[in-house]
């Protein structure tokens, strides 16, 4: 006989303990009875759980896993809404659920949740999941207004039902009945309030598509000024007391949330490979994993935020407190979907912080992936929301009084807009824009670490990475034998379906994204530079369908042509040479952006050299694009203001109180 595995053997005693709760009741569940059910020792239950309400805790949270588990699959299935609606109100009234000891235990958990706090955020979790399933189900199928009141009313059925079987322990529960009523008050309600047909894609909503096909993967509704408003309220509200919620309970939620994405990695990091055309070998390995990273690093910061104390003589001292600024907004570019959501949530939320975030509107669904995460750790109702929308809609935040900062990753020209509209109430701003980072390549260079460097500078993601090493400066003298490898390794990447592992680059984010990179490369040649390698759109077989471009290297550029000097966001690399390194960071530095630069030589003094004289905020040298989340991130000049990640960020989402104790009588001259 083989030993218990850990998961095996606590799902065994979950198991004992639900039995128990439905046979004894909550007054007689101990942990031995719980063990002599299991036919294992106490101090096993003990060794898995620690205590009793723990046990109670995790005994129901499972619980709870086990009634939604079907109603999740029923969501999953298919595309009519309306279909999957029916599946999902089915699946919860399962009748060997109903029917069996757990609608017993059910009630237990609802008459505890009264007085337990861990058990009501998780009655609220689970009820909150449900009506937030039924609301995404409806908002497809009827007009706005009616949205909460269906969802409302349907999960109160749902609940009713359960509790009634529950209760009547004579009532032998034919599911008919609830079923048939309920789908009959559906009826009515969906007929009264059904969405004139071909409305899902009015004004009021948009559709986001998977680049990489044409295909349609969902139409998300705008937030206007109502919802922003009440996403405001609710926030501000919520806040209030999460600003008194010590920072280690606000660190062990966010580790729940951590752990949540790392566990959800596969099928987030597919969303994100089909809502951005990137591959999924980078969005497995990156995206969401980056994110967690984020979110576990300042979990752990949480506690640690501190003032400072003040010795000012024997008659006072003065102290400092770091306070959270109340509702902040973050407003997301597409390229880096949840890891942006992460890096703004994350610091926000450790400070005390409550975060409104809206997505791209061409990258809408990851963050409602990562609302969900943080809904499911126990994150209080409120405190992250994501809103949905355009540029109006990022407007709306910008200008909105009661939110107190914004954190924008996006274009120059828009964190120029957002920073004046965040005059007009005075709003603290960070802002990661754009750059048209320099990489140096010195003739002292080990030269297939260069190259590495410069492919993973221009062609992760395909080439839409705000840090870009887009001007790869290359030293006369190692020119050829640099070019001669970069060719080689360029044409051997795999571009294909996104979703295909051995796939190395994607689609680009859109077809007119497409169009503007196509265009630049068009304009690369008619100014004289000349093509290395690729420069064509990728039309294969079914790629023909999607935004593909090969992977394209330029030579014979000079500073002044506009692939050189303009953020093209693509995976188009510029060559440029040069002989003398005063000449190099003079170049590198002749531009307005400051996000990035790198450097690759094996000169200990010249590498610190150089780099003291870039005008960059985050430099790498010997490889390029690797971002630490201890490392603060952000860029100089015009690419940004303020930094994300490291202790730095805390700055940005905190405000200071100074405070001056008096301790001997006032001096008072009058
Ligand atoms: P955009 O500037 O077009 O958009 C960024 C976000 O701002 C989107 O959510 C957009 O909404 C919203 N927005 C647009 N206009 C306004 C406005 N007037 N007020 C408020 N919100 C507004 O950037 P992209 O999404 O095209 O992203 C690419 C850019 O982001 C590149 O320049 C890249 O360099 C930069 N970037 C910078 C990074 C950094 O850390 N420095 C990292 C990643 C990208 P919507 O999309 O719905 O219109």
């Amino acid at each position: 006989m083989g030993r218990k595995e850990p998961e095996d053997r606590r799902g065994q005693l979950l198991q004992a303990a639900l039995a128990s709760l439905a046979e004894t009741g909550i007054e007689n569940f101990t942990m031995a009875e719980v063990a002599r059910r299991a036919a294992v020792s106490p101090a096993l239950v003990v060794h898995y759980f620690g205590d009793r309400d723990k046990l109670i805790e995790a005994t129901f949270r499972q619980l709870v896993e086990r009634v939604t588990t079907l109603p999740m699959r029923a969501l999953a299935g298919g595309d009519d809404p309306e279909a999957r609606l029916r599946a999902f109100v089915l699946a919860h009234l399962n009748p060997s659920e109903l029917s069996s000891e757990a609608s017993r235990a059910w009630l237990s958990f609802w008459g505890l949740a009264l007085y337990a706090p861990a058990l009501a955020r998780l009655q609220r979790v689970h009820q909150e999941r449900m009506v937030s399933n039924l609301r995404h189900e409806l908002r497809a199928l009827v007009v706005p207004g009616a949205v909460e009141r269906i969802a409302e009313t349907i999960g109160a059925l749902i609940d009713g039902f359960w509790l009634r079987a529950a209760l009547a322990s004579a009532w032998k529960p034919d599911v008919q009945i609830p079923v048939d009523w309920i789908f009959a008050a559906i009826e009515r309600d969906l007929a009264a309030a059904r969405l004139p047909e071909g409305a899902a894609a009015a004004a009021d909503s948009f559709e986001t598509i998977n680049p990489a096909t044409g295909e349609v993967l969902a139409v998300i509704r705008i937030d206007g000024q109502a919802e922003v408003d009440k996403a405001v309220g609710r926030a501000a509200e919520a806040q209030k007391l999460w600003a008194r919620t010590p920072g280690a309970e606000r660190g062990r939620i966010l580790n729940r949330a951590a752990q949540l994405l790392v566990e959800r990695n596969e099928g987030i990091a597919r969303l994100e490979a089909q809502d951005t055309g990137k591959p999924i070998q980078e969005t497995i390995a990156v995206d969401v994993l980056s994110g967690a990273d984020a979110i576990e690093y300042f979990a752990g910061i949480a506690r640690t935020i501190s003032g400072e104390h003040f010795d000012l003589g024997p008659g006072a001292f003065g102290y400092t407190r770091r306070e959270p600024l109340g509702v902040v907004a973050g407003i997301g570019a597409w390229n880096y979907p949840i890891q942006i959501a992460c890096w703004k949530s994350a610091p926000a939320l450790a400070c005390g912080n409550a975060m409104l975030f809206k997505p791209a509107e061409l990258t809408p669904l990851s963050a409602i992936e990562l609302e969900k995460a943080y809904r499911d750790a126990g994150l209080p109702d409120g405190l992250f929301q994501v809103v949905q929308g355009k540029a109006d809609t990022g407007r709306l935040l910008t200008r909105h009084p009661g939110i107190a900062k914004v954190s924008l990753t996006g274009e120059v020209g828009t964190g120029k807009k957002v920073m004046a509209d965040a005059a007009a109430t005075l709003k603290v701003v960070t802002l990661e824009l754009g750059g048209k980072s320099a990489l140096i390549v010195f003739e002292d260079a080990n030269l297939d670490e260069a190259v590495s460097g410069a492919l993973l500078a221009n062609f992760y993601s395909a080439g839409e990475v705000c840090t870009n090493g887009t001007r790869v400066f290359v030293h006369r003298k190692v020119r050829d034998a640099f070019l001669a490898k970069l060719k080689a390794r360029t044409e051997a990447m795999v571009v294909g379906d996104p979703l295909d592992p051995a796939t190395q680059m994607g689609a680009l984010i859109s077809q007119a994204h497409m169009e503007k990179v196509l265009s630049y490369i068009a304009l690369g040649q008619q100014q004289g530079a000349t093509l290395l390698t690729g420069g064509q759109r990728v039309t294969e077989g079914a790629l023909a369908k999607g935004a593909f471009v090969q992977p394209t290297v330029f030579t014979d550029c000079t500073d002044d042509m506009a692939i050189v000097r303009e953020e093209i966001f693509g995976p188009v690399m510029s060559v440029l040479d040069f002989e003398d390194e005063a000449e190099v960071v003079a170049r590198a530095n002749a531009t307005e952006l400051g996000l990035a630069a790198g450097i690759f030589t094996n000169d200990l003094t010249r590498a610190h050299r150089v780099i003291a004289a870039l005008e960059a905020g985050t430099c790498w040298i010997n490889t390029y694009n690797i971002t630490p989340i201890e490392l603060p991130f952000g860029g100089n000049k015009q690419s940004g203001l303020g930094r994300e990640n490291g202790k730095a960020a805390i700055e940005y989402f905190t405000q200071l109180k100074s405070v001056y104790v008096a301790m001997e009588p006032i001096d008072a001259p009058y």
